[in-house]
């Protein structure tokens, strides 16, 4: 694989411009949405997006989003899209939420990885709309972080990630959601429910019936066939091991007693940091699970920088944003969830 100098740069009009000429040559560019950093290439060109594949090391069985910034690019990208993906477009679009729609013949096999469908995505980032209008291609962007890694929420954390394997990173700084975009597949009536995000359930729930795929809250076998290929993987981990902690404050305290030593953490809520016998790392606030989404990647990484070898993190609520928080967790902590019994006795 080639290797670059990798340069970040601010989002002003001539690195925008110098991005939009690295795309235009067949290169891959880290750009920055509302949701995560992404690693973007001409989406009409199968070696460029080949180069996304390699520096990430992702398993090619795994497609990846194309990423739009007018109604316009849509129809070259799709084949006959039921009706309801333009009342969603018109409700949720620019925004984050990826839908799946038949594959028009203009993409190659290699953005969908061999799927008769493509994942669309117009963001409301300002940088990422202006560097796909600039461009004059749709991008095609998986997250920006080594595959497995937890995804990028800021320029550092895909540096950390991508240093060497790409020409440039514009830098938007942090991401404002923080976690992935919602994916759904959209049918004539309804929608299913791929992977959890921004546009939450209830959202989604004001438009048309929404099922909620198996995979969102359970491990999904790694030969399985599954809807979307990206459940299958270990995801968002850090070196620790991760686990998921149900039940109360006081349960939770007591409990880390019983599991503290070296490298142990606490990932808690905002107020909760007194009466534990371990650092903490602070979750956000409870029942605000934007706070949670907005920082959880972040602390992920920061479990790395630490040295952390276990980290016990306290349950997220599932409402709204807060599946997604939960279904990110799940992954990070390979389903390893402890239930603490509160009752007093
Ligand atoms: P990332 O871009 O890294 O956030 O990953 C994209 C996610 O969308 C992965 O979980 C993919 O499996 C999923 N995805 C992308 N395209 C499709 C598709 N055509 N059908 C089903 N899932 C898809
Ligand atoms: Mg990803």
């Amino acid at each position: 694989m080639e290797k670059w100098k990798t340069q970040v740069l601010p989002p002003d009009e001539a690195n925008i411009r110098l991005a939009a000429e690295l795309l235009n040559q067949g290169e891959v560019v880290g750009f920055p949405t509302e949701t995560v950093y992404g690693l973007a290439a001409n989406a009409f060109d199968p070696q460029a997006v080949a180069k996304i594949f390699a520096a990430k090391g992702r398993p090619q069985d795994n497609p990846l989003i194309v990423h739009i910034a007018s109604m316009e690019m849509l129809p070259p990208l799709v084949k006959d899209p039921p009706a309801l993906a333009f009342q969603l477009a018109e409700k949720f679009w620019p925004g984050p939420m990826t839908m799946i729609l038949p594959r028009s013949e203009r993409l190659g096999d290699e953005v969908s990885a061999g799927l008769p469908t493509v994942g669309i995505r117009y963001p409301s980032s300002p940088t990422a709309q202006k560097m796909i209008l600039a461009s004059q291609l749709p991008l095609a962007a998986p997250s920006g972080n080594l595959s497995g890694h937890p995804s990028p929420t800021t320029a550092a954390h895909m540096l950390h990630d991508m240093d060497t394997h790409i020409p440039l990173i514009i830098d938007g700084g942090e991401c404002q959601v923080g976690l992935e975009s919602t994916v759904i597949q959209v049918m004539e009536d309804r929608v299913r429910l791929l992977r959890p995000g921004g546009i939450t359930v209830e959202m989604l729930e004001e438009i048309c019936p929404v099922e909620i795929d198996q995979g969102v809250l359970h491990a999904v076998d790694a030969n399985a066939k599954v809807a979307s290929p990206g459940m299958k993987y270990r995801h968002y981990a850090p070196i620790a091991e991760v686990t998921i902690v149900e039940g109360e404050l006081p349960a939770f305290q007591k409990y880390m007693e019983s599991v503290k030593g070296d490298g142990v953490y606490a990932m808690v809520f905002d107020g909760e940091e007194d009466g534990l016998c371990v650092p903490t790392l602070p979750f956000g606030q409870s029942g605000q699970p934007e706070t949670q989404a907005h920082r959880l990647f972040d602390l992920l990484r920061q479990c790395d920088d630490l040295g952390a070898k276990k980290v016990f993190v306290r349950s997220p609520d599932r409402h709204g944003i807060g599946l997604a928080v939960y279904n990110r967790l799940l992954r990070a902590a390979a389903f390893r969830i402890v239930k603490l019994d509160d009752r007093k006795d």
